[in-house]
């Protein structure tokens, strides 16, 4: 929705404003009006038009602060229909919660806390890398294998995946 009207409507209860203003002016100074009197109409008129000018820009600076919002508004839509598009993980160590995927590390409220400081992780190199371990342990094996935080004191933690019938152990990240 544009105001754009709605801003000129302001402009010219304004200029009535000041027009009214003018006018009582002049019938408390009776004496300027007079033999010059098509003088002092002109130099209203002047005055008058350097009114409606501020005004104008005044508009105007309304209508482009109404655009630096809308802009703005669009900014915040977009970023929060990239954000809906981003996408979720459910933790394959509690199979309950969604990850939380940042640039500096993984984590769920189960306790998963993973460093990818270095890696750089989004959430589509996640589920790739989870993937295609599945894919690879699935290969030799029909068994579900289990997703679990391996935390050592020398080593960032790490998310191992490993299936108890076929020994099959590997590291997703
Ligand atoms: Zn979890
Ligand atoms: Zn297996």
């Amino acid at each position: 929705m544009r105001c754009a009207s709605g801003a000129s409507i302001i402009v010219q209860e304004v200029m009535e404003e000041e027009w009214t203003a003018l006018q009582s002016e002049d019938r408390r100074l009776p004496s300027l009006w007079g033999p010059q009197g098509m003088a002092e109409d002109y130099d209203e008129l002047a005055v008058f038009e350097e009114i409606q000018q501020e005004l104008m820009s005044q508009e105007m600076g309304i209508i482009e602060e109404y655009e630096r919002n809308l802009q703005f508004e669009q900014q915040y839509i977009s970023s929060v229909v990239e954000g809906m598009e981003v996408v979720h993980i459910i933790c394959p160590v509690c199979c309950m919660q969604n990850l939380h995927i940042n640039s500096h590390f993984i984590s769920c409220p189960c306790g998963v806390h993973i460093n990818t400081k270095k890696q750089n992780i989004t959430p589509d190199v996640l589920q790739h890398l989870l993937e295609s371990r599945l894919s690879e342990h699935m290969e030799n094996c029909f068994h579900n294998p289990v997703f679990s935080v391996a935390a050592s004191t020398d080593n960032p933690s790490s998310l191992m995946i490993s299936c108890q019938v076929c020994d099959y152990l590997s590291i997703v990240l």
